[in-house]
């Protein structure tokens, strides 16, 4: 299909050069893309031309909001990064064709810890010590700035159309003021508390953490502890109850009597140890405790344990557990017990369902400040909230003799040994188990009650829930996701103990610690931050951050020190950037709340989308958009995580300008990247990799090259003066308009669908089967070896511009720069300056002829099976080139035959014998359809009542166009040539 394959004549010294007469391609469109320095060239033109902004501000169609989810400002960008920003790419390119007013404002997430510690990294220890926050602040919003400038250039290089001059970025004073307004309008709705409570506390990081802020890494292990709690007083029922089994109340309460068996995986816990929780619908036995084999006889002589665990806990304790009684759990209310460590009783209280025979003794020890469940029943109980640990992780003087220690390092070793000295260990071994840790420092968390500030989802939950059921979620699983989630997630905590972020803007009154927050405060320093930005509460002193009246007594108030949780800053971005508050207005006129689209990964069910759901819903009661569409992650060829230490990273940079060799790293260019990410199902993982890389590049080539020779014969073709009306084409091209309306219909449902990978198929298949395997191989003759003017030509020359313009357009969406570059080296003129402006492709509705389908099927059928003979007389060396050849063809006159016979009458009767031409659409000089056979029969076959002779074609091969023709030598001027090429030179 290039012209390599054309006929080369080369004449002899003195004679005409005939292959100066043929029609060669011809086309500035170059066979490499030269990506590295076109891409940037075409990016150029689009600014100049101010494309992205004309269109979408100034498109005739609906506006459309895909809004962005801002990547967090810090670090390179990775293929993640990729994945998303061309997805959502193509999604706008799509729809500025389309006629929409597609605009695009990007958005960086600036706020945070991550941003917060690589600052401090980068000071030494005495600038640490001179560090105020506001000079923190300040560093921090400098380097997130510079971040958000690298992370730019890169989305740029890429193709990615969006107001990149005016981003938004959560640090802001417009952004920040709007998130107040949110935090604000739900305090005044009533869904914002605060409260004592266990919450995911990093020790490592010093600050709470979200949900979202967790990992779990394999491979866990706790110690698992089950220890013995010995009573002191018992209920009245039960003292008579056991009496009457054998034991008595004072037996059973004085040293080495009856005690209750507890499990634990978190040691450190037991010095807030407050209560033992049952289960007062499970069954209890008190048994009688007998060592067996070498395990040491334990302090106690009887233990209460789940009935349904009792026979585990013997093997598993190395005890005989002999039942002495059984009874509910609700029997045991109000059993005390002593600490085993401590000089304190508690007692045995009813918790609930959480309390399971799963695992343990069926008896939970309750640390009110370090569980949610142990929180909630220690709530109906009156229990404190007891946590006698620091921000640190260290245990506090409340933790009695262990104060000091720390909870991941030396707590658990010495209060296990502190606990074996009592005898009321009963083992202790590790286990493994599912453990959050701070997902920044890798470091485990662990509860801890601590004042914070909390969304009441609770007061939300069913409003959010029915939000939920209203968005379209694609793909449709991503709705069960999030509807658990919502459904069983507890309140959201919102408060941070860092500098670098959007203040909780509440004071404190100084003796009482009374709250002050309430629509004057909130608005007040709402304006503040909308005039100064955030910095203000750090720059002024309370006199200068409260308004009247309370400014007048100032001294009586204390600002607080706690930052917004970074997922309720970009959660509120439907309010920041779309306008979603009352009083607010949209970045741009064409953005609109609630959103058409939100495009995330799919762990972004409890991140982002959530976050800017519940915002949304507890402020609007409604969701912040219309649709929301999930993608998964980048993985290697071989299905794993990409990892430095696997040496199997793909670097989006490296892979469009090419590494330091550009041997070994090419420089492959943006569409090839935006290749990629159309050709994948991302509804799962997706793989990434260099054999991925170089296949995509191929495809990237096959397309590039079939709209090279489109573009290369169509150098003197002005389709105003040469084209040839539809009702006028041969049959063969009004296949290849019936086929390239079937490809837009496909393509442009592909895309409606963001199926984008059924768009890389269907192009691929497009470019190499319909086009260069089928139309263009035929076309050669017409197109090379005709008159230039000849309607033969002319007629292919019409399909060939029809079908170029409409594959530019078709690809632009994902393969950008060559789409444009192929506009602009169109050889005639176009009323539209770029390929954008001519919008999405369609196709006429006369060019829709299903029917011709089923012909050419029948035809390329035949195609094959000659070209299978061809090619054995090629190998046998007894013929070369397929114009050599003449074909007899003989069909059975039965059933089988039929449809050929058909196809063949529907060819024979096309009004355009010299292309519906069936020796030319086998490439050979001659063709017999029955009759005699040839004398001398290179190959014969026979299948299916089809028999296809070869034969050696008669007459001279003619020294312009190939064919064997027998009229050659009969014309004295040109006697090597044949009467067709004889006709065109005249
Ligand atoms: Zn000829």
């Amino acid at each position: 299909m290039t012209a390599s394959s054309a006929p080369d004549s080369t004449a002899a010294a003195g004679q005409i050069s005939y292959k100066d007469t043929l029609n060669l391609l011809q086309t500035p469109f170059s066979m490499r893309a030269n990506a590295k320095q076109r891409e940037p060239e075409i990016q150029a033109f689009w600014a100049d031309q101010r494309l992205y902004e004309r269109l979408s501000q100034q498109n005739p169609g609906a506006a459309f909001t895909l809004h962005d989810g801002p990547p967090y400002a810090n670090g390179a960008l990775h293929v993640g990064h990729a994945l998303n920003k061309i997805l959502k790419d193509i999604i706008n390119k799509t729809a500025l064709l389309q006629g929409k007013r597609a605009r695009f404002v990007p958005g960086w997430d600036c706020h945070g810890l991550p941003i917060e510690l690589k600052v401090l990294q980068g000071l030494s220890s005495t600038e640490r010590a001179e560090l105020t926050p506001l000079s923190l602040r300040q560093k921090a919003h400098a380097y997130a700035l510079e971040q958000v400038e690298g992370q730019k250039a890169g989305f740029r290089r890429w193709g990615i159309w969006a107001d990149w001059d005016q981003p938004y970025l959560t640090l802001q004073k417009s952004y920040e003021a709007a998130q107040i307004g949110v935090f604000g309008a739900m305090v005044l709705a009533g869904h914002i508390y605060r409260g004592l409570k266990p919450v995911h506390w990093s020790p490592s990081s010093r600050t709470a953490l979200a949900e979202a802020e967790l990992e779990y890494p394999d491979g866990h292990t706790s110690p698992s502890v089950f220890a013995a709690f010995p009573a002191v007083e018992l209920p009245e029922p039960l003292a008579a109850a056991l009496t009457t089994a054998g034991l008595s109340a004072d037996d059973a309460t004085a040293p080495g009597g009856l005690a209750v068996a507890i499990w634990t995986t978190t040691p450190w816990t037991l010095p807030a140890n407050l209560a033992v929780s049952v289960n007062g619908r499970l069954d209890y036995a008190i048994c009688a405790v007998a060592p067996q084999g070498d395990t040491p006889a334990p302090a106690v002589s009887h233990l209460v344990v789940a009935a349904e665990l009792r026979e585990g806990l013997e093997s598993g304790l190395g005890l005989q557990l002999t039942p002495l009684l059984t009874m509910k759990g609700e029997a045991l209310e109000g059993l005390v017990y002593r600490h085993p460590l401590l000089e304190r009783t508690s007692p045995v209280v009813i918790g609930g369902d959480y309390i399971t025979t799963e695992a343990g003794t069926g008896l939970v020890h309750t640390a009110p400040g370090h569980g949610v469940d142990d929180f909630n029943t220690g709530r109906k109980y009156n229990l404190p909230v007891l946590c006698p640990v620091d921000e640190a992780g260290n245990l506090t003087a409340e933790a009695g003799p262990f104060a000091g220690t720390n909870v991941l390092k030396d707590a658990n070793p010495t209060i296990l040994s502190a606990l074996e000295a009592t005898g009321l260990l009963l083992k202790q071994e590790r286990y493994e188990h599912r453990y959050p840790y701070d997902w920044r420092t890798k470091k485990p968390t662990i509860f801890r009650a601590t004042e914070q500030w909390f969304a009441s989802v609770e007061g939300f939950r069913q409003a959010a829930l029915e939000a939920i059921a209203a968005v379209e979620w694609l793909p449709a699983s991503g709705r069960n996701r999030i509807e658990a989630m919502v459904s069983e997630r507890g309140d959201w905590c919102i408060s941070r103990q860092r500098t670098w972020g959007v203040p909780i803007p509440v004071f404190y009154h100084r003796e009482t610690g009374e709250v002050l927050l309430n629509a004057a405060t909130l608005e007040h320093i709402q304006g503040l931050i909308a005039e100064h930005g955030a910095d203000v509460w750090w720059q002024r002193d309370e006199a200068g951050l409260l308004p009247q009246p309370y400014a007048a007594d100032a001294a009586q108030w204390r600002k607080g020190t706690d930052t917004m949780d970074v997922w309720f800053d970009s959660g509120s971005s439907w309010a920041g950037v779309l306008g979603g508050i009352a009083g607010g207005s949209p970045r741009a006129p064409e953005l609109h709340y609630p959103a058409d689209l939100y495009l995330e990964g799919s762990d972004q069910h409890r991140g982002w989308f959530q976050s800017s759901l519940l915002t949304s819903v507890a402020v609007n009661g409604q969701a912040p958009y219309k649709r929301v569409l999930t993608h998964g992650f980048t993985l290697d060829e071989k299905g794993r995580k990409m990892s430095k230490s696997l040496g199997n990273v793909v670097d989006p940079a490296v892979l469009v300008e090419g590494g330091k060799n550009e041997k070994q790293e090419p420089a492959y260019g943006a569409d090839v990247l935006r290749l990629w990410v159309s050709s994948v199902d991302y509804s799962a993982d997706v793989p990434l990799g260099p054999g991925i890389v170089k296949q995509l590049a191929d495809v990237y080539r096959k397309v590039r090259n079939t709209a090279r020779y489109l573009l290369g014969n169509l150098h003197d073709f002005d389709p105003e003066r040469d084209a040839v009306p539809y009702d006028a084409l041969p049959l063969l091209d009004q296949w290849m308009l019936q086929r390239t309306a079937a490809l837009i219909d496909a393509v442009s449902g592909d895309f409606e669908r963001f199926e984008f990978y059924r768009f890389f198929q269907a192009l691929q298949n497009f470019c190499v089967v319909d086009l260069s395997n089928v139309y263009l191989d035929i076309a050669k003759d017409r197109l090379y070896v005709s008159g230039a003017n000849d309607a033969r030509r002319r007629s292919c020359q019409t399909v060939l511009s029809l079908v170029v313009e409409r594959l530019a357009g078709l690809i632009a969406p994902v393969l950008c720069h060559m789409a444009e570059d192929i506009w602009q080296n169109l050889p005639y003129p176009v009323a539209e300056r770029s390929v954008f402006e001519r919008g999405w492709p369609t196709a006429p509705e006369r060019w829709r002829q299903p029917q011709l389908e089923e012909p050419m099927e029948r035809i390329a059928a035949l195609r094959a099976l000659v070209n299978r003979q061809l090619e054995s007389c090629r190998s046998a060396g007894s013929l070369g080139a397929s114009l050599e050849a003449r074909v007899q063809l003989e069909l059975a006159d039965s059933d089988s035959t039929a449809p050929l016979r058909r196809a063949l009458d529907w060819l024979a009767a096309s009004p355009h014998p010299l292309v519906d031409n069936l020796g030319d659409w086998l490439l050979v000089s001659q063709l017999q359809l029955g009759g005699t056979a040839p004398a001398a029969v290179l190959a014969e076959t026979c299948e299916e009542g089809i028999t296809v002779r070869i034969a050696r074609a008669e007459g001279h091969k003619c020294e312009r166009c190939w064919h064997y023709e027998t009229d050659i030598g009969t014309h004295s001027a040109h006697p090597s040539l044949c009467g067709r090429c004889v006709a065109v030179l005249a």
